[in-house]
């Protein structure tokens, strides 16, 4: 074989990906798809970039040099599997097989333990940027052992984005590592997403501002703090005029949100893992909603039946900015909490501060504001939370009023802004001193008998709550 490295899968992602690396001084880069015709419209477009092609699995196999390592670009779930079935077969000791698929990590677990056994590598391997980023540079994020990472490093290396001189790839960790960072790397951005969202919603029906300023809006908050590929796209997309009607396109769009999946998961493995990730949780759930237009039109409201929209401040618009600012913060660090929790309940050592790095180029989250994540826990890598850090607590609380102030607005007015509104309730729940979880858990040891702590004594407590009988017991600790 002449190719040190192979593509499989060549709609989209795999196609680009490929062209990616066969652009990269040293590679020769196999390619196979199961329906030929894909392959051929490759060659027949972008043949000149030296690729090998197959027409059968045993082929592109042959074509492989030693250790064989092949980038599997199919379609997640049962696809991948397949494939990886047919690279199993023929692929021998020390070979590398990678998932470049958008795999839930569980399967990526189940899939390198089995490939484990028999003695191959199994790299499951988030890869962000869609297909722009595949083709020029996308940010990625591999799981799997560190001696298969001594093979594919240069490899990705040499394909990733490029952020502040450095590429956009690190190994994140054993097996599913890699992929469970990239799944809260899309829950993130749904949640990052909705807060524009919100922002946008607001000024438009609160602050009445047009289309058109708010294009100037968004270019504005481009040049700041807030500078990421999602506000700069939220400016085009709002400049973009439908050519049948003349009007913004954004106001012919249905506003039904889909989505491919990710947030979902990374809620549900949240909710599992005990992770109050309520940023992306009301990403995910406000989609759900704008998804159900039925039930929408039945609870619709007449004009005439909504609240008044609120009286606005003259700094609407920096509050906006500001209330948008403090609930991003609030996203990531719990996105930060949940990597930290998947860590330690899957055993992989993940270097935060790294995972920031290599979102800064490449991914739909690329943002100026990752480097300050980077300098937070260059700082401190045990931070409790990225709200402590002192630059975004400082920027938090420099915020909070208007923060305060946006989400009374957007509630007095009728208009929805849950990823702000939760978002504080989240910080303030942090920063009480004390929660009525104190009351819950009254009412758990109630009716269930579920047993309570004290703030002054040591041990497990129980209260006889029948009138005649009011009395507390101390529990024997169960196990
Ligand atoms: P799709 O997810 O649409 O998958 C289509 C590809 O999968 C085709 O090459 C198809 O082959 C192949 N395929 C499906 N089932 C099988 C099978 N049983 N055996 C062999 N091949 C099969 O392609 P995309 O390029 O959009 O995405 C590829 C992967 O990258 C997915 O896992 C996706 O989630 C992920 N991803 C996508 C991003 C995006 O922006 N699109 C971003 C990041 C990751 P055939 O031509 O024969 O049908």
């Amino acid at each position: 074989g002449q190719a040190n490295i192979g593509v499989i899968g060549l709609a989209v992602m795999g196609s680009n990906l490929a062209r990616n690396l066969a652009s990269r001084e040293g590679n020769t880069v196999a390619v196979y798809n199961r329906t030929y015709a894909r392959t051929e419209e490759l060659m027949q477009e972008h043949g000149d970039a030296g690729f090998i092609a197959s027409e059968d699995i045993d082929g592109f196999v042959a074509s492989l040099s030693k250790p064989r390592t092949a980038i599997i670009m199919v379609q997640a779930g049962k696809g991948t599997d397949a494939v990886i079935d047919q690279l199993a077969e023929r692929f021998e000791e020390g070979d590398i097989i990678v998932d470049g698929g958008n795999a839930n990590f569980h399967d990526t677990i189940r899939r390198e333990h089995d490939l484990r056994e028999k003695g191959l590598n199994f790299v499951g391997t988030g890869i962000s940027g869609g297909e722009e980023g595949a083709l020029n540079g996308p940010s990625i994020m591999p799981g799997g052992s560190k001696e298969a990472w001594e093979t594919l490093g240069p490899i990705l290396k040499s394909i990733a984005a490029v952020a502040e001189g450095e590429p956009c790839v690190t190994h994140i960790g054993s097996d599913g590592a890699g992929h469970f960072v990239k799944m809260v790397h899309n829950g993130i951005e749904y949640a990052d997403m909705q807060l524009i969202a919100e922002s946008y919603d607001l000024l438009r029906r609160v602050g009445g501002y047009s289309v058109e300023q708010l294009v100037q809006v968004f270019d504005e908050w481009n040049k700041g703090d807030l500078e990421s590929y999602l506000i700069e796209i939220t400016g085009e997309v709002l400049k973009q005029q439908d050519a049948d009607t003349g009007k913004p396109l954004v106001d012919v769009i249905r506003d039904e949100a889909g989505s491919k999946g990710t947030g979902v998961w990374t809620v549900q493995n949240a909710v599992g893992l005990g992770i109050p990730v309520s940023g992306i949780g009301e990403a995910v759930f406000a989609r759900a909603v704008s998804s159900k237009p039925t039930q929408r039109a039945a609870v619709q409201r007449s004009v005439e039946n909504r609240p008044d929209i609120a009286e606005v401040p003259d700094s609407f618009a920096d509050d906006v900015r500001a209330a948008l600012y403090a609930s991003k913060v609030v996203a990531y660090a719990q996105g930060f909490d949940l990597i930290i929790a998947g860590a330690e309940e899957y055993d992989w050592d993940i270097d935060l501060g790294a995972v920031a790095k290599i979102w800064r180029g490449g991914c739909i989250i690329r943002a100026q504001f990752l480097n300050r994540i980077v300098e937070a826990y260059d700082k401190n890598p045990a931070l409790e939370s990225l709200l402590v850090d002192p630059y975004f607590a400082d920027a938090v609380a420099e915020g909070e009023a208007a923060w305060r102030r946006i989400v009374g607005i957007a509630v007095a007015s009728g208009i929805p802004a849950p990823g702000f509104s939760s978002a504080l309730a989240y910080y303030d729940s942090l920063a009480s001193d004390r929660l009525p979880a104190a009351l819950i858990q009254g009412q758990r040891d109630f009716f269930g008998a579920h047993t309570y702590q004290r703030i002054d004594k040591d041990g497990t407590f129980h209260t006889l709550w029948s009138d005649d009988d009011r009395r507390e017991v101390e529990q024997e600790p169960s196990t």
